[in-house]
């Protein structure tokens, strides 16, 4: 069987290029007669690719000298807990803008270690197809950082410029657009990703923080929960995930192999706007939830009329080989990611394949 057209939100497709140098590599990585998997990750060899992987990020999604780029483990989920931890003292205060189920998740999250405020949410009957306007974001001026997502995976929503904090540092997790476009670091004091979308497999999350907060943060936790051991170790402090850094390491010299960042940004736009589209000519057949400023270019949300035809649209692309396409269990409906590594071709046959499919069932 050959490789499908792979539409999953996340782990999600990989460069064929990646995959293919890695299959090389399997049983003898650059002439030490084993694989990376097999190698000390306090090796020459290991922390070469640790070094470089770090360096390419730094350069590719032209983060500033001020801010220190970590490579740590345990999930997009795990920072949920380690931002508050760290970045709050005693007495401290935070805000929350809550547009989906994992920035609800952080929310969550943060409330069980430390005082938290609820800047915004735009949660309706358990859902989230907007994001909140400027004035309805009630920030606590007070507050260390404010926390947001930039891109909602479940939902299909992505901030196309993010709020005004009136100073506040924004944290923000990019789990599923970081090294989409470019990003003005300014506001940022911290921003968090899980590998598995834009930059690899699972089992690397990517923290980059502001040197400065790196400095404030708490001296009193356990050293494996802690930014600024991390941070002074070089994220060595134990046995990384070195296969996902590895990966990563390929993923981002792809990135910079097709044009970087100004490249990758246009391709996806112009991907986005391949499907959407289809639904814009088509919207009684396509239905999009999402409010048309909010809508994101890496996964595409929409519905069809009933169940049904839904679970026949999902059924008919398999047969074309196009699968991950089902939307998350709990909103239903069609949910098509198309994160960097997705190419334009792929898009525009899931696209043909929405025009095909309406002359048969509309
Ligand atoms: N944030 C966002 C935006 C996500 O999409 C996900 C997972 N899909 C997470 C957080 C949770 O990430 P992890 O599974 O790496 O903990």
């Amino acid at each position: 069987m050959g490789r499908v057209l792979n539409f999953y939100a996340g782990p999600s497709e990989l460069p064929l290029s990646a995959l293919e140098e890695a299959k090389g590599e399997l049983l003898d990585w650059q002439g030490t007669g084993m694989s990376v998997m097999e190698i000390s990750h306090r090796s020459k060899e290991f922390e070469a690719v640790h070094n470089e992987t770090i360096a390419l990020l730094k350069k590719l999604f032209f983060i500033p000298d001020n801010y220190t780029v970590l490579l740590l483990q345990g999930g997009a989920s795990l920072q949920f807990a380690m931002i508050p931890m760290n970045l709050l003292a005693a007495g401290n205060a935070a805000s929350y803008v809550v547009t989906g189920r994992f920035s609800n998740n952080a929310y969550k999250t943060a409330k069980k270690v430390a005082e938290v405020h609820l800047a915004a949410t735009t949660e309706e009957e358990g859902k989230y197809f907007r994001l909140p306007k400027q004035d309805e974001i009630d920030i606590l001026g007070s507050s260390v950082y404010c926390h947001l997502t930039s891109n909602n995976t479940i939902f299909g929503t992505q901030w196309k410029s993010f709020p005004d904090a009136g100073g506040v540092p924004l944290v923000c997790d990019m789990s599923s657009d970081i090294l989409s476009r470019k990003v003005d670091w300014s506001p940022f004091g911290l921003v968090y990703a899980g590998a598995q979308k834009n930059l690899g497999p699972a089992g690397v999350t990517v923290v980059v923080i502001r040197k400065d907060l790196v400095e404030k943060s708490r001296g009193d936790l356990p050293d494996i929960l802690s930014y600024k051991v991390m941070a002074d170790k070089n994220s060595l402090y134990n046995t990384p995930g070195c296969f996902s850094i590895y990966m990563m390491h390929k993923v981002l010299k792809w990135v910079e192999g097709i044009g970087g960042l100004d490249a990758v940004e246009k391709r996806n736009e112009r991907k986005a706007a391949l499907l959407y589209d289809v639904i814009d000519e088509t919207p009684t057949f396509f239905l999009s939830r999402v409010e048309k400023e909010s809508r994101s270019s890496m996964n595409v949300t929409f519905n069809l009329t009933t169940e049904e035809l839904e679970a026949k649209f999902v059924s008919d692309a398999k047969a074309e080989g196009i699968i991950g396409i089902k939307g998350h269990r709990s909103v239903g409906g069609i949910r098509v990611s198309i994160y960097n590594s997705h190419d334009e071709k792929d898009t525009e046959t899931v696209a043909s394949f929405m025009k095909r499919f309406i002359e048969t069932n509309g």
